[in-house]
């Protein structure tokens, strides 16, 4: 009987002062059962496109990350409209299409050669962005929760399993805001490849499985208003459409 038993043993007998909530669970293509989500990990300035317009270095300087609470996910069947609110405290909201990982097993000081095998599917993210909040704690060297870590900030369509999704690292991305195109590139740009951002990630954090990674947004980054309607596509991966409400 080890200590994790004695734990697990203890947790079945525990009641509690009010009903935790379950995770956020995204469902899985192809499969009645659902990805229930941990972490959410994202990526700083990985396309030099997007580094470049947001006034930053676009050379490969050392990757750097944020975090959004898992229950900030809001979680959009793939194709049909979703209504994504407009949040509080801002007048510029932006969105920012991103290639999501989700991990299936989790470690510590992964190896890049062997990182891709920690990764269960890949979905379609919008990683939205109070960029007036960000930029003043840019400026006053304050933490990035209120720009970043917003209730319902990443916006995420299902998961597609791994042998499912081939060619996802090298897919097309594109965001079109009311049908017109906002962001388009490749997912083959990024400056820190996802097996890259995993070994990284992987040397300060646990990782574990339910852990999402948003790989970061290419350039044309804008703001949203309500009443636009958002759609999101990665190559094969089933497309998100949200509208701000
Ligand atoms: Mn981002």
């Amino acid at each position: 009987y080890g200590a994790q038993q004695r734990q697990d043993s203890v947790n079945m007998t525990k009641t509690y002062v009010f009903s935790p909530k379950p995770p956020v669970a995204l469902p899985v293509v192809g499969s009645a059962k659902f990805f229930p989500v941990r972490r959410v990990y994202c990526i700083g300035r990985n396309y030099a496109s997007h580094a470049r317009e947001m006034g930053g270095n676009p050379d490969r300087e050392p990757p750097f990350f944020f975090m959004k609470p898992g229950d900030a996910v809001q979680c959009v069947a793939g194709g049909k409209l979703a209504t994504h609110p407009y949040p509080p405290g801002t007048s510029d909201y932006h969105h920012e299409l991103e290639l999501v990982a989700a991990l299936r097993k989790g470690g510590r000081d992964i190896a890049e050669a062997d990182a891709l095998s920690h990764v269960f599917g890949y979905a379609v993210g919008l990683d939205m962005t109070r960029r007036d909040r960000q930029a003043e704690a840019k400026k006053l060297q304050r933490p990035w929760e209120v720009g970043k870590s917003g209730d319902q900030s990443a916006i995420v369509g299902p998961v597609t399993p791994t042998s499912k999704a081939g060619g996802v690292l090298s897919a097309k991305l594109e965001l079109t805001v009311n049908n017109d195109i906002r962001q388009q590139a490749t997912t083959a740009d990024m400056i820190w490849s996802l097996a890259e951002q995993i070994a990284v990630l992987s040397q300060y954090f646990t990782l574990a499985p339910g852990d999402l990674i948003m790989t970061g947004t290419p350039e044309g980054v804008a703001a949203v208003k309500q009443g636009d309607v958002m759609e999101g596509r990665i190559g094969d991966l089933q497309p998100i459409r949200v509208r701000v409400g």
